[in-house]
């Protein structure tokens, strides 16, 4: 039996009776159907979203926290099912999906208590005899929609800050992965009046598209490519819908040579294959000073050499397959390409597996700072290491792509690390750190990473309208 949408409280298939296949990456076989929808089912969800909001847009700021906090209670209770989903559809292993489980169930905690803090500026007399003060209304209906790589947790970084403040929603996961969304919003119906959050289904061209256009949605939010995120700011500007876009990265890691390499190696092996490296602040574009690098590549070789890449469900595995065919025929070719044009493949560089979207832990050593592997995201387990020359250098270098989502600099020279937070171009910089997030603080990017900032009270502004009343007397 297909998937269906979740639209106004009711599993709805898409009106057309269309579906797409869904498949298990770690084997290539298509596990279940979904609903591909197109613009009569983003009308019906919409209209849902509009007879919901009059009433969800009046509860209390403390009745839509507890709202919030049962959802978090509900992730919690069905963690379970809710991770095998993400295990079976995404090829996240065993071992690390509870991280990004956990950091849902506390996304929405935060935006439980941020929803009982929103305010304006002060009220005052500004004209003689007049009261001004200044409101956060809510927009009405927004639209989120969501990538493959993290399709629970990027849904509620949309999802939080909107029912926070009062507006009701209409989600698009990935056609890839739609699996846990959907399951959590027939969950959730028993917290949420009908309408308030409906998911619809289907392919970016068309369900996708439907809901950039939409004349009643207020807002678009965006987690995905690059390429998106212009095509839809492009075709959200007809109806001047606010857009919200966390795009790609490119995340440069910059080691000087007083840095803790074991600690770099640590973090690299982890962060970067974190996930297959599918995610948009993987650490990848590592460029260490003279004697660093020297110590780092060794030892990086030999620590990604040992990733243990396997069935997403077996205890022991570190590193499930990419996403499909096309994610692993985009990161075979990048990496081919970086050694055709002279770079050293010092560990993994080839498709793996017998079955499913396998590809190697990968370490590209030398590439060109102009060179495609430097340049564009791969978006799979692959690490690039350059050698920079002195400081000026590294920071050309790091600031030198189209990409400002995150970065990171490794010193023990607190001076240093100043200087370098201060000249890097990116929405997040750590130092001695590379890749931890938390709800209260912002996560986007700068440059062609997109606009807008997730997490964080932050989030919240994106979702409210500010109105200035005035008060003759
Ligand atoms: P994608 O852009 O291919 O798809 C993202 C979503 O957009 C999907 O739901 C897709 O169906 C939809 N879409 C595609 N075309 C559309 C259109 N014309 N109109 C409306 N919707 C459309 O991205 P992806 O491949 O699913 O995800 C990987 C990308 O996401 C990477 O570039 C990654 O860096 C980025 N990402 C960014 C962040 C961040 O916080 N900045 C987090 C995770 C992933």
């Amino acid at each position: 039996m297909a998937i269906d949408n979740f639209i106004g409280g009711k599993s709805t298939p898409a009106a057309s009776g269309k579906t797409d296949s869904v498949l298990d990456p770690a084997t290539g076989q298509v596990i279940d159907q979904v609903a591909s929808s197109d613009a009569v089912d983003v009308d019906a969800a919409v209209d849902a979203a509009k007879s919901a909001f009059g009433e969800w847009s009046a509860k209390t700021p403390r009745e839509r926290s507890e709202a919030l906090l049962a959802l978090a209670d509900l992730i919690e209770a069905n963690v379970d099912e809710l991770s095998e989903l993400e295990m079976r559809n995404v090829g996240k292993p065993k071992a690390i999906i509870g991280v990004e489980m956990d950091l849902s169930i506390d996304n929405l905690r935060f935006f439980a208590g941020a929803a009982r803090n929103l305010e304006g500026k002060a009220a005052g007399e500004y004209l003689a005899d007049h009261t001004s003060y200044v409101r956060r209304d809510p927009l009405g209906v927004v639209a989120g929609i969501a990538p493959w790589n993290y399709p629970l947790n990027m849904s509620v970084w949309k999802f939080g800050p909107a029912l926070a403040t009062g507006n009701t929603v209409v989600l698009k996961p990935s056609e890839l992965t739609p699996l846990s969304l959907v399951r959590f919003a027939q969950l959730a119906s028993d917290i949420l009046p009908p309408g308030v959050l409906n998911v619809v289904c289907g392919q970016g061209e068309t369900a996708g598209d439907a809901i950039v256009r939409h004349p009643d949605i207020r807002l678009v939010s965006l987690t995905g490519d690059v390429n998106t995120g212009k095509l839809i700011a492009r075709n959200a500007s007809d109806t001047l819908k606010r857009v919200h876009l966390e795009l790609g990265g490119k995340a440069p890691v910059i080691v000087f040579d007083d840095a803790d390499i074991d600690a770099v190696v640590g973090a690299l092996a982890e962060g970067a294959y974190y996930n297959s490296g599918q995610d948009c602040t993987a650490p990848c574009r590592v460029m260490a000073g003279g004697a660093a690098f020297e110590r780092l590549v060794p030892q990086l070789t030999d620590a990604v050499g040992a990733i243990a890449m396997g069935d997403p469900f077996d205890e022991n595995t570190a590193m499930g397959p990419v996403i499909s065919a096309d994610q692993q025929s985009r990161v075979s070719g990048m990496v081919d390409r970086a050694r055709d044009a002279g770079a050293e493949v010092t560990t993994g560089g080839k498709v793996g597996g017998a079955a499913g979207f396998f590809y190697e832990p990968t370490v590209v050593v030398n590439p060109g700072q102009d060179s495609e592997i430097v340049q564009r995201e791969v978006f799979g387990p692959v690490v690039s290491v350059q050698r920079f020359t002195d400081e000026a250098q590294a920071i050309a270098w790091a600031n030198g792509v189209d990409y400002g989502l995150s970065a990171s600099v490794w010193t023990s020279d607190v001076g240093r690390a100043m200087r370098m937070t201060k000249a890097l171009e990116f929405g997040c910089v750590w130092v001695n750190q590379h890749i931890m997030i938390t709800s209260e603080m912002p996560h986007g990017g700068f440059k062609q990473s997109g606009y807008g900032k997730d997490m964080s009270a932050y989030a919240l502004e994106h979702y409210t309208e500010l109105k200035h009343v005035m008060i003759k007397h």
